[in-house]
């Protein structure tokens, strides 16, 4: 007997027989030579904002940390447990990832609960509370600098939050090294859960960008075939 979800099991089940048998070579090879994941990315735990899903990556491809509103703490030099970070420097220094991706998403629930606390952080819950407090600095530079019209609040914030996540990489020494010798790039992202949208933050202007724009030769290509 067992009370384990039985959609879930029916889910494996579909796993195994399908995608397990169509990449099990792949699988293979993962499991004798390790991971050699090129991308880091750093998403949201929403169960709508699925990383392997949007980038249409399989196993072994993604190096994926997924927390409350996909925010990156800045370096902190204590004996505390940082989740987030402890897997941000394995990607960095073990793995040698090639890129960084902070990709934040629409309907945000830790962006709307820190928008909503008007400061009173304590009340969206014990660990909810400090932990979106990272987004304080966002706001601030939200208010005084803001890169776009700030006509939608909501999604102003969740920009500014990967604008301050990717801010907060750099405050790690073995980030900013690997950054300043070309080995490591950041990039913000942000994805529109109904639309399927998906928009790449300019690395000049900060502003976000639909990913299609720059796809837009290749897509046209897929139409003709
Ligand atoms: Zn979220």
């Amino acid at each position: 007997m067992t009370d384990f979800p039985h959609y879930l099991l029916e889910g494996y089940g579909q796993y195994k027989g399908k995608t397990y048998t169509r990449l099990q070579e792949d699988y293979e090879n993962l499991a004798i030579y390790g991971q050699e994941p090129k991308v880091m990315v750093i998403s949201c735990c929403d169960s709508r904002v699925t990383p392997e899903g949007i980038f249409h990556a399989g196993p072994g491809e993604l190096f994926v940390v997924r927390n409350v509103a996909n925010l990156v703490p800045p370096f902190e030099n204590d004996l505390g447990t940082h989740g987030t970070s402890a897997a941000l420097e394995y990607a960095v220094t073990a793995l040698k990832v090639e890129h960084i991706v902070v990709m934040g998403h629409c309907k945000c629930g830790g962006v709307q609960a820190f928008r909503e606390s008007g400061g009173k952080l304590g009340q969206t819950g014990q660990f909810v509370g400090p932990w979106i407090k990272l987004l304080e600095p966002a706001a601030i530079s939200l208010a005084c600098t803001p890169v776009e019209p700030n006509d939608d609040p909501q999604l102003g914030m969740e920009y500014a939050g990967v604008r301050q996540s990717l801010n907060n990489l750099m405050t790690f020494p073995f980030v900013e090294k690997q950054v300043k010798q070309g080995q490591l790039k950041l990039h913000g992202a942000w994805f529109d859960i109904g639309s399927g949208e998906l928009r790449i933050m300019d690395g000049e202007t900060k502003r976000f960008e639909p990913a299609t724009d720059f796809l837009k030769g290749e897509l046209e290509e897929d139409a003709k075939a």
